[in-house]
């Protein structure tokens, strides 16, 4: 139990990754807000979780919307008393390159990768500051490190998440606040088919394409979730600002 008494917010708690953190979380002992744009598969998540004995609540939301962030932020004290740990996670890809890509479709992929991130941050800071501090974790990607193909703005959104993870870092370390990012590779989750939809290949290719690195497999959710625990935990009380890879050895 490693987040006993801890209280955390999950956004696109009800995906692949944040439906897998979201249960890891509350395994550890946190009380855990299931935010998602899809407020029935969010709710599906929490009743998962209260099934299993722990503590949870759905909020819908579009993170990208500050009205609707300021809700989730009150609506978690409200419910459980403050917020420890943050897992702003929600995200969407376009398969684009400049070319077919619109500027609508670029604003709205950095609307949720990475205005989200600003806005969770502008209105959970002064709250998880009073308390003394807290562990904010971003989810940026392997292309946010290295780039990657036909995803322009999906790797300049995640580039940024990287760096501003560092900056929020060192905006906010002397309030006893950690931020850091976690960087998946291929991970075996409804974002992968979605691709492989756009770009017009078989789900199976794809997927199976997707497993050709050092490990010879994808990464499951709950490998990408047990990164997030430890960053969430006094485990990791001296690591701020840190990319933290977990992609099988995507380097290869
Ligand atoms: P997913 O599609 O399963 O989950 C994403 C969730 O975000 C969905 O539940 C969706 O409803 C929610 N969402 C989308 N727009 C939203 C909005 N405006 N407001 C609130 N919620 C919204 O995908 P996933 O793989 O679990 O992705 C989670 C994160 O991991 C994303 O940031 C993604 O970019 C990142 N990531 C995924 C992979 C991978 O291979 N799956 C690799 C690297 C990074």
């Amino acid at each position: 139990m490693r987040l006993e008494q801890k209280q955390a917010i999950v956004t696109g708690g009800a995906g692949g990754i944040g439906r897998a953190t979201a249960k890891a979380l509350a395994a550890e002992g946190a009380a855990v807000a299931v935010v998602d744009l899809d407020g029935e598969a969010a709710e599906a998540v929490a009743a998962e979780i209260r099934d299993a004995g722990f503590t949870a609540v759905a909020i819908r939301a579009d993170v990208s919307s500050e009205d609707d962030i300021v809700r989730v932020v009150a609506t978690t004290v409200a419910e459980f008393g403050g917020v420890d740990v943050v897992f702003n996670n929600a995200g969407i890809i376009r398969r684009s390159t400049a070319l077919e890509l619109t500027a609508d479709e670029w604003d709205l992929v950095f609307g949720v990768n990475v205005r989200s991130i600003f806005l969770m941050c502008k209105h959970v800071v002064p709250v998880m500051a009073a308390a003394g501090g807290g562990s904010i974790i971003n989810t940026g990607s392997g292309w946010g490190l290295k780039g990657g193909g036909r995803a322009l703005s999906y790797c300049a959104s995640k580039g940024a998440v990287v760096n501003m993870t560092r900056a929020l870092a060192i905006d906010h370390g002397p309030e006893g606040i950690r931020v850091n990012s976690v960087n998946p590779g291929d991970v075996n989750t409804g974002m992968l088919r979605d691709e492989a939809r756009q770009l017009g290949e078989d789900a199976d290719a794809f997927l199976a394409d997707a497993a050709d690195r050092p490990l010879r497999r994808m990464g499951e959710p709950r490998e990408i979730a047990s990164a997030v625990v430890w960053l969430a935990s006094d485990e990791s009380s001296y690591v701020t600002g840190s990319a933290l890879v977990v992609d099988g050895g995507g380097i290869a």
